[in-house]
């Protein structure tokens, strides 16, 4: 490793115009991030996209070691970070783009501007295609695909059937690690496998105490990919995640080498977990909070694995993570420990709910409940159409809420599903503007505030705490 390092950019890709350009991106980046205008952290990269649309492909190939790619709707950014983890355990420091920025544009800047011999990249859905055709990866991690709003209905099964191709092309050159319990997902491994299932490596839980009592209304894909019938499900853990099968064609959940045999969640503070790998057996210490956060350390542990990492370090490394790089931080805010939960879409929300819901139950009965603020926009990146807050779950938290304010530019309609959730009316406030509405919050929260953000609320969120000096601004 450190001595024979490739640097990203050097040797042949390094001459030239090829070369003028890479240096070009990197100073400009370097001066606006001296003039401290913020937000400038994938400019270098948008600018040799535009002068070298290749870049990727020229930078990437000096990664000697290998390239990993995560994608999923829920939990990319997390699981990387896991993977990001395990490695840094093994001594190895991947060239990694940043939480967030999972476009082509964040990718190249992370080319650009860091140096190893192995890469890991989270990317979003629509670009995997694009990316691992670039990148000649030799292994991708998929986690799920959920539907992300209701105004992008449909994309989901052209997502699959996009991913179908990119898998069909890299068989033979990329491993591959896939959900077994996202049919989806699953269903792409075949593809790959033929009958060998060469490459391959599931993932899943086998816990039945940890199913849904009932298939919940955010459930995405129960048609077989195969034969458009519709899937039966024995059990679901996380929306349309579970176990299945056609009954119709007899496709069916393939058995995961990686699976969680016995799962304790414990609210807020984590779980903790028997994982069955190929190479032995583990126990997962997790400092994350619920199932969701079980299947990013599974497709993790997996990924670790395929990576030569030993098992023993992969769980050492995972229970030592923090949530600092992803979904979940806690930040003080006058005196106030504000956890951060980001929505976005139903399965996404459902989850953190039945976090929260498992929270408010440890927290016995003489409590009177959770506080929280939720923040709901409808700006391009949100989705325009809100009306996916009426398929995510709210009702599983009607009997355990103190105070709730909401804010953002549809503060009322989320109020109005709150009510029709059956949470108290006088329980429910309307604030708007983020930073009076969260310091309404705060001042009214005891004990921890939960803050419910969708995806540019997040963002507004960070900045405000960065301006008041109490995070780092790292979401863009
Ligand atoms: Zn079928």
């Amino acid at each position: 490793m450190g001595r024979t390092s490739a640097v990203a950019g050097s040797g042949k890709a390094r001459g030239g115009v090829f070369g003028a350009k890479l240096a070009l991106s990197r100073a400009i980046g370097a001066a606006s991030r001296r003039s401290g205008r913020g937000g400038g952290t994938t400019l270098p990269g948008r600018l040799l996209l535009r002068m070298e649309p290749e870049a990727i492909a020229r930078l990437g190939a000096a990664l000697d070691r290998g390239t990993t790619i995560v994608s999923a709707t829920n939990g990319k950014t997390t699981t990387a970070g896991m993977i990001a983890a395990i490695l840094a355990a093994d001594g190895r420091h991947p060239v990694h783009n940043r939480a967030g920025s999972n476009m082509t544009w964040g990718v190249a800047t992370a080319l650009l501007e860091q140096r190893g011999e192995e890469g890991l990249f989270e990317v979003d859905e629509a670009w995997l295609p694009r990316v691992a055709e670039q990148l000649d990866p030799s292994l991708i991690v998929l986690g799920n695909l959920f539907r992300d709003q209701l105004d992008r209905y449909g994309e989901m099964e052209a997502l699959a059937d996009d991913w179908a191709g990119t898998v069909a092309a890299r068989v033979g050159l990329t491993n591959f690690v896939l959900n077994a319990d996202d049919p989806l997902i699953a269903d792409l491994g075949r593809d790959a496998e033929g009958e060998r299932r060469q490459g391959v490596l599931y993932f899943g839980i086998e816990d039945p105490s940890q199913a849904l009592p009932e298939l919940q209304h955010a459930f995405d894909a129960k048609h077989c990919r195969r034969c458009g019938h519709p899937y039966t499900y024995e059990r679901a853990f996380v929306g349309h995640l579970g176990h299945y099968a056609c009954p119709n064609c007899g496709a069916q959940r393939p058995q995961p080498e990686v699976a969680a045999t016995a799962i304790e969640l414990h609210g807020m503070d984590g779980s903790r977990t028997q994982v069955r790998t190929p190479s032995g057996e583990i126990e997962l210490n997790l400092p994350l909070p619920g199932l969701y956060n079980v299947y990013n350390a599974l497709g993790a542990v997996a990924a670790g694995l395929q990576l030569g990492v030993a098992p023993e370090q992969i769980a050492a490394a995972l229970g030592e993570m923090r949530a600092a790089f992803g979904r979940v931080e806690t930040i003080e805010v006058g005196g106030t420990p504000v956890s951060i939960l980001l929505i976005k879409n139903p399965a996404g929300a459902n989850e953190v709910l039945r976090t929260l819901m498992l929270e408010s139950r440890e927290r016995g009965d003489e409590s009177e409940g959770i506080d929280l603020w939720i923040a709901l926009n409808d700006r391009i990146a949100d989705g325009r159409d809100v009306s996916w807050i009426w398929d995510a779950d709210f009702e599983l938290l009607a009997g355990g809420v103190r105070r709730v304010v909401c804010s953002g530019t549809r503060a009322s309609e989320m109020a109005l599903r709150l009510k029709y959730a059956g949470w108290p009316e006088q329980a429910i406030e309307v604030v708007p503007g983020i930073e009076a509405s969260l310091d309404a919050a705060v001042e009214g929260t005891q004990g921890r505030l939960f803050a419910l953000p969708t995806y540019t609320a997040l963002i507004e969120l960070r900045k405000l705490l960065a301006d008041r000096g109490l995070a780092k601004e790292f979401w863009r």
